[in-house]
């Protein structure tokens, strides 16, 4: 297919789709493969291979909900096998696509099978990227797959549970101290979950802790938290994270991560750590990392191939038809890809830039094979939404005009109803539904499991476990208010009670007394 310029209309398609039946292969079973695969599900001229190195379809906006313990694995995924079962021209592999032979037109899978294709369609997405330290990938887990989210489940929940058991303040301090770093959608939503957590789900969870007294801290490195959406909406979001204690510094770079610190530079909350430069330290054992992705081994394998180009992503840069320039054969599509949108900006990796990426070169290969001219990929942009704790929320969706800047309720209530919607499965709306609503009602998080195999890391200083206070009339014969609870340590009793509780430091980050408010 030759190159056109990018405001013609109709592209006449230069590249020939002789075989019948046409075979293509998609390799990625996630928005853009799996869109992709659906589009060309009924169409008896195509032999369909869908190869991913997953079973499932994971629907990754849900992932941080896993991490944060208010869904469960299961609930966000959805077998491939299961999703295109009713597509007679469609075989589902189970495998990793690990070269790519242009002109064989086929690909190698790791364990040796190559895969002939007439078209490839290469939805791979994206992982995260630690920028040029990859030492902080185990200090600082990222959120991109269902291991990454119970990874982090775990580490979350264990750093209360240490917390609790540990007698010296600073270090109790540390394990409550959690740093997310990157003010996008995924970190704006962790924290917000976090700051959720500590305040109100685990309220009531502890004995020698107070899980509000826990610090979360944002790390954005640009000046402003949310970058995509427009100023006004940074703002709110941050306003909406701070009254669930979250502190957010902005203009502040991480530096370095160990086992038990963050080392930040740069502009920091007002009066905070890092303020005016200086590097200076967080302490903390639990870091999150959603900063910076970078292109799929596979796609950068196929750029290689192909001699195609790419962005310092390693993302593929496709032509106005989703194909690698010189290879009509081979569309990029999704996170895996630059694909075109405006003059300055491409499609932004997002759920919408894979799934029209994915349909629209699904509509290519039709048109082709029907001899017909196509249109080059326009991408729609269907507006964004991020949601921070309950109930709370911002979106940017240019085409509601006014209504579709919203904020708290409005916004929270958007962000379930779009979500549902594009959730993979009836049974898994159905469960999540009700999930949400149950959660609602109860304050709760259902699935806070810790698994893994170490399942305390040792604790430098154990203390005994603090005992539940005694009410009046929990003992025979105790009726008199404070005669027994005396004689029990409580939380505020219990041994170095007082002096080290964890304040937020927050321009509203809550002390004890503002637990109540999120109850
Ligand atoms: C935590 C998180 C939250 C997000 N929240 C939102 C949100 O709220 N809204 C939004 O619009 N977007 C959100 N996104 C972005 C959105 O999920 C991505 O833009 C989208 O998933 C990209 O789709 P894709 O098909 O390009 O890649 P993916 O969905 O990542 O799918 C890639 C697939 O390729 C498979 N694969 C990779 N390499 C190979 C290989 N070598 N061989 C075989 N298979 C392979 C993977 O197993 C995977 O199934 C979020 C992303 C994350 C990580």
């Amino acid at each position: 297919m030759g190159r056109v310029n990018l405001h013609s209309r109709w592209m006449a398609s230069t590249y020939e789709t002789p075989r019948l039946p046409h075979r293509v292969t998609v390799v990625g079973g996630g928005f853009g493969g799996l869109y992709a695969a659906r589009s060309l599900g009924i169409d008896p001229e195509v032999r369909l291979t869908l190869v991913d190195r997953r079973n499932f379809h994971l629907f990754q906006p849900l992932l941080y909900q896993v991490a944060t313990g208010a869904l469960s694995p299961g609930e966000i995924a959805q077998p491939l096998r299961s999703v295109l079962r009713r597509q007679r021209n469609t075989t589902v592999i189970l495998g990793e696509a690990v070269g790519l032979d242009p002109e064989r037109r086929e690909i190698l899978l790791a364990d040796g099978g190559p895969i002939a294709y007439d078209t490839l369609i290469v939805a791979t997405g994206a992982h995260h990227s630690y920028f040029d330290h990859p030492g902080w990938a185990s200090l600082a887990p990222g959120l991109k797959t269902i291991e990454d989210a119970t990874e982090i489940r775990r580490r979350i929940l264990i750093a209360f549970e240490a917390a609790e058991r540990e007698a010296d303040p600073e270090r109790r301090r540390e394990w409550m101290t959690f740093v997310v770093v990157g003010g996008g959608p995924t970190g704006v939503e962790l924290a917000g979950a976090l700051g959720e957590i500590a305040h109100d789900t685990l309220k009531r969870d502890f004995r020698a802790i107070r899980p509000g007294e826990a610090k979360i801290v944002l790390v954005e490195a640009l000046d402003r938290i949310l970058p995509p959406y427009p100023p006004d909406r940074s703002r709110s979001a941050q306003r909406q994270l701070e009254r669930l204690g979250v502190e957010v510094q902005t203009g502040t770079r991480v530096v370095d991560i160990t086992e038990r610190s963050v080392q930040i530079v740069g502009g920091g909350a007002a009066g905070s750590a890092g303020a005016g430069g200086s590097p200076s330290e967080i302490p903390s054992r639990t870091v999150l990392w959603a900063a910076g992705v970078r292109a799929s081994t596979f796609a950068r394998t196929v750029a290689a191939a192909t001699a195609a180009e790419t962005d310092r992503a390693g993302r593929v840069i496709v032509g106005p038809d989703l194909t690698i320039p010189g290879h009509p054969e081979i569309f990029v599509v999704g996170d895996a890809a630059v694909q075109p949108w405006k003059a300055d900006r491409p499609t932004p990796g997002v759920a919408q830039g894979a799934i029209q990426g994915g349909s629209y070169a699904a509509a290519v290969i039709r048109r082709r094979i029907l001899h017909r001219p196509v249109q080059p990929f326009r991408y729609s942009d269907r507006g964004d939404v991020a949601v921070i704790g309950r109930l709370a929320g911002v979106t940017n969706i240019g085409w509601l005009g006014p209504f579709g800047r919203q904020s708290g309720f409005l916004a929270w209530a958007l962000w379930l109803g779009i979500h549902l919607l594009y959730l993979i499965g009836f049974s898994n709306r159905l469960v999540v539904l009700i999930r949400w609503a149950w959660s609602f009602l109860t304050h709760g998080r259902g699935t806070r499991l810790i698994t893994g195999t170490t399942l305390l890391p040792p604790i430098e200083e154990p203390e005994p476990p603090v005992l539940a206070p005694v009410e009046p009339g929990d003992l025979p014969g105790s009726a008199a208010p404070g005669s027994a609870s005396a004689a029990i340590p409580t939380p505020a009793a219990g041994p170095g009670r007082s002096s080290d509780t964890v304040t937020a430091t927050g321009a509203a980050g809550p002390g004890p007394s503002s637990d109540s408010e999120f109850g």
